[in-house]
């Protein structure tokens, strides 16, 4: 019981355990108006209502008392009148519904999620989703849920959020996650824990340093298909042996849901690869056919004005020239499908050996130089590292192939102005090397810029001035630049020009 000013008059015991309070001489204490709420609205504008408008109030809310004790509370606030009618104090009722406020809160989560399978549009917006959703009753500030992959033992996690670190996915051996995994059950480790584990050896190092990690496993069917974790860099408090509990039962509910996502978007990406690989063997088929029968035709066409009697010494030699150029185109194209024949079962790799880069733009650049002087195109070329320096372990073969490639490309769409050729060390590390072809061409508009790596597209396919070629150039570079352990890309403004630039690691040869 209060007065209208808020005084506590008189308290029992039960009200001592909601607040968490020692005595009821502590208790009253307080003031109810200075009560402070967690959420929505006062105390005090309710207990003011109660006492202004002479009526009951029923509410609901979340609060922490004086004694930090966080509880949701169901109050009847009824006014007490005197003999004139004025309210002077107010009897309080006050129920503590918590746990019946949480497990409802559970449901209500575990339903929303569940529903949330046809409402959202892939996995990660459905992971997406349950982080918000779980956040209502566990700090989820940092929060992963991993898939784990049997097959190739890792773990992909298609939703991460974490103040520190970011992963798309990493090898699941001697990680926290899969120690989940491997003991079929949830993990709640404080430093002490982590430390351990660490010492046994059951767990590498991996990630920044938490000061708690709780993880459950998701199952289905009894199999495990991936762990949902959160983790605390700063409140070593953050999850306790109730929020374990609380997310193991929701875990079990929700994995179901993730799974069949999961298996929906499996599913979607089988379907877009087949239909990708039916497009491409089209393309390919089509592409081809008009590749290898042109030079054909050119082949076939001049041996047979070959035959005529009577030609000059100097038709002889043009037609020859022709026959030996579409050879050479022919020759050029069974490589390269050969390449990526090669690179696609998997047959080849980087073989290294000591090569001078240097050697090797000189060579390209002597290469090209007629070539571009005689269509009015300057060719400049940029080395940044002396001659003792470029002497580097590379596979001297593919860095060739895919520099030539590159320059024969910017060769090819460059009618008139400049190409440059060079490298330059990557700063701050220099522990890259990144090569690059620039040239003042055709340019290549913004939405083909990722398609040209692909194997034979071409950036306008309706392109009328097509110029020769089976769109395999790239595709071949970009493998050989990923197998040397570097990154290809392309900066380009459409009808302005083009820079490719790849990147290998320096690994110098000291003379
Ligand atoms: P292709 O044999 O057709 O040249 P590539 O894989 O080497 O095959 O290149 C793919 C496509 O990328 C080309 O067809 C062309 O449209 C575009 N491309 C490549 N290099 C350049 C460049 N330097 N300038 C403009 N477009 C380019």
């Amino acid at each position: 019981m209060a007065t209208k000013n808020g005084e506590i008059i008189d308290a029992n015991h039960a009200l001592l355990e909601i607040l968490g309070s020692p005595s009821i001489e502590a208790t009253k204490a307080i003031n109810v108006l200075k009560f402070p709420p967690l959420v929505q609205n006062s105390y005090a504008d309710k207990f003011n209502q109660c006492v202004k408008g002479g009526i009951t109030i029923e509410f609901e809310m979340d609060y922490k008392s004086k004694w930090e004790k966080k509880t949701t509370l169901h109050s009847f606030l009824v006014p007490l009148k005197d003999i004139e009618g004025n309210v002077s104090n107010v009897y309080t009722l006050i129920e503590d519904i918590t746990e019946r406020k949480r497990s409802e809160r559970i449901q209500n989560i575990i339903f929303k999620i569940s529903n949330a399978v046809n409402a959202t549009e892939n996995l990660e917006q459905l992971i997406s989703f349950t982080r918000h959703e779980l956040g209502k009753i566990i700090d989820t500030s940092n929060f992963y849920l991993a898939l784990y992959d049997e097959q190739t033992n890792s773990l992909s996690l298609p939703f991460f959020k974490d103040s520190f670190d970011n992963f798309d996915s990493f090898p699941a051996e001697k990680t926290i996650t899969h120690y989940v995994i491997k003991q079929q059950k949830s993990l709640l480790a404080d430093t002490k824990v982590i430390r351990a584990l660490l010492d046994s050896g059951e767990v590498g190092r991996f990630g920044t340093d938490c000061l708690i990690w709780l993880g459950v496993p998701l199952k289905v069917n009894e199999r495990i298909i991936g762990v949902l974790a959160v983790q605390s860099y700063t409140d070593e408090h953050a999850f306790a042996e109730s929020d374990q509990k609380m997310l193991e039962f929701i875990s079990d509910q929700i994995s179901v849901a993730i799974y069949r996502k999961k298996a929906e978007e499996d599913l979607k990406e089988a379907k877009e690869k087949a239909e990708e690989s039916d497009r491409l063997k089209s393309a390919f088929l089509a592409n081809m056919s008009h590749e290898i029968r042109t030079p054909m035709n050119g082949i076939l066409g001049f041996s047979d004005l070959l035959k005529q009697p009577g030609l000059s010494g100097e038709e002889r030699r043009t037609f020859i020239d022709v026959i030996e150029r579409a050879g050479q185109r022919m020759l050029s194209i069974i490589n390269d499908i050969v390449d990526i024949s090669k690179i696609e079962s998997g047959q080849m790799s980087a073989v290294y050996s000591k090569v001078n880069i240097n050697d090797q733009l000189n060579f390209i650049f002597d290469f090209f130089k007629t070539e571009s002087s005689k269509k009015g195109i300057e060719l400049q070329m940029n080395l940044a590292l002396s001659n003792d320096e470029a002497t580097i372990f590379v596979d001297g073969d593919k860095l060739y192939a895919v520099l030539m490639n590159l320059t024969k490309n910017a060769s090819k769409y460059t009618r008139h102005g400049r190409i440059e050729i060079g490298y330059s060390l990557k700063e701050p590390s220099k522990e890259f090397l990144e090569f690059y072809v620039k040239d003042t061409g055709i340019g290549i508009k913004n939405e083909r810029q990722d398609a040209i790596f692909e194997r034979f597209i071409q950036a306008d396919i309706n392109d009328k001035m097509a110029l020769q070629g089976a769109g395999l150039g790239l595709a071949i570079s970009k493998a050989f630049v990923e197998m040397m352990g570097g990154k290809i890309g392309v900066e380009s403004d459409f009808g302005k020009g083009s820079t490719f630039y790849f990147t290998i690691p320096y690994q110098q040869v000291k003379a």
